[in-house]
């Protein structure tokens, strides 16, 4: 079966290309998408699958129910865009000033689609079940998943599996990574209170941003002295404002940024120095402060025994890519809610291409994908889920335990 559905989406390459475009032309934001989900749910209503929609708020959830009994596997797709004015001039560009899929959340879309048909065609021979989830809002917290886990998308799901296309890697390469994968992503905001007053009189105030520049510079210690080398975090300070008229003393400054890491204890430390910081270097000028932390995503953490089975598994099925254990990336992810509930594996698919130029970064204006990598990623995911029902199958079982 894995060979038919392979040679299918093969087949049908031209179909998710198609469907890509189309939707990278009407990009939806986080928690706005609309006609996004419908086209969605049409799709595969037309071809069949069980649809349930508004799911935990916008998500569509397809289920596939095999012609014979087996596990439950789950692959997701996010379907949101970003607040990015597009300067690709694809002729499939955005038609919507001012939004963009900046971040291949349309090609993860139209190579599930294509999935789906493939499934569909084969209904019959399916040897236990798949959850199709297609997401909204991955992009901004508290995202998606997690509504779309409380209105039980994950219920009797065994394995999950996911995957983000990847422009940082040439097409044809494929990145895998076991344990913590990709970064809890939290935002903080300081407000340094001081007293403003005269530019030619510093000494009656107390300078909003000469305190806040000390704050910014002792946070950048944090990560420094205090955190383990060993151990990896960042501290940025993203925005700085402050002040006015060339002649007035700040009365305020606001510093917000984000905190990156993939270690809960060493979360709870940096939010308790940021803290300790700010409060210390605010005391010694006389201002005071404001502090909120807010928790993002949490850490994606694949599970070990999924990573090594997806990689042998699919390593000896696809030759002509090559697997590469990565780094952990730094960025966020709303996967990490589906990990903390079931075992599975999150990953990248490349999709940059030096030779035609398609190496801008993900969520830059110029961001674009090879559409040869939609394949890829359509055929990782349909195996993966086909190799693991394959691996668990109550038939094998039997004959196993010779039932
Ligand atoms: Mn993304």
């Amino acid at each position: 079966m894995i060979e038919k559905v392979l040679n299918f989406l093969r087949e049908h390459e031209q179909e998710m290309i198609m469907i890509r475009r189309e939707l990278h032309q009407y990009p939806e934001l986080s928690f706005e998408e609309i006609e996004t989900p419908k086209k969605i749910a049409s799709y595969l209503e037309n071809i069949g699958v069980e649809v349930h929609t508004e799911v935990g708020g916008r998500g569509v959830v397809g289920y596939i129910r095999g012609g014979k009994p087996g596990k439950t596997v789950a692959l997701r797709a996010d379907f949101d865009a970003l607040p990015i004015q597009e300067e690709t001039g694809l002729p499939f560009a955005s038609t919507i000033p001012g939004k963009m899929h900046a971040c291949g959340h349309d090609g993860h879309t139209a190579s599930l689609l294509l999935v789906a048909k493939a499934l569909m065609t084969y209904q019959e021979e399916l040897e236990g079940t798949i959850v199709l989830i297609h997401q909204f809002a991955e992009e901004l917290a508290p995202g998606g998943a997690i509504q779309m886990i409380k209105a039980g998308c994950l219920d009797g799901v065994d394995v999950i599996y996911g995957t983000h296309l990847w422009s940082p890697f040439e097409v044809g390469q494929i990145g895998y990574l076991e344990g913590p994968s990709m970064a809890a992503a939290d935002r903080f905001e300081i407000v340094v209170q001081g007293r403003g007053g005269h530019g030619a009189s510093p000494h009656e105030t107390i300078d909003a941003i000469t305190v806040g520049s000390q704050v910014v510079l002792s946070l950048q210690q944090i990560v420094s002295r205090n955190v383990d080398p060993l151990e990896s975090a960042v501290i940025t300070v993203a925005s700085f404002h402050a002040g006015g008229p060339f002649n007035v003393i700040a009365d305020t400054a606001q510093l917000v940024g984000t905190v990156r890491t993939f270690d809960n204890k060493i979360q709870d430390y940096i939010i308790e120095r940021i803290e300790q910081v700010t409060k210390g270097v605010c005391e010694a000028m006389g201002a005071s402060y404001s502090y909120l932390y807010k928790k993002g995503y949490p850490t994606v953490v694949n599970d070990v025994n999924a990573t090594r089975q997806f990689v042998e598994g699919q390593e000896s099925l696809f030759k002509d890519l090559s697997f590469t254990r990565m780094s952990p990336v730094m960025g966020g992810e709303d996967f990490s809610y589906y990990l903390e509930r079931v075992p599975g594996t999150f990953f990248f698919t490349g999709a940059g291409n030096q030779q035609k130029g398609i190496t801008y970064p993900h969520h830059h204006p110029k961001f674009d994908i090879d559409e040869s990598a939609l394949l890829h990623a359509a055929q990782l995911l349909a195996s993966s889920a086909l190799t693991y029902l394959l691996k668990h199958s109550i038939q094998s079982e039997d004959v196993l335990s010779g039932k």
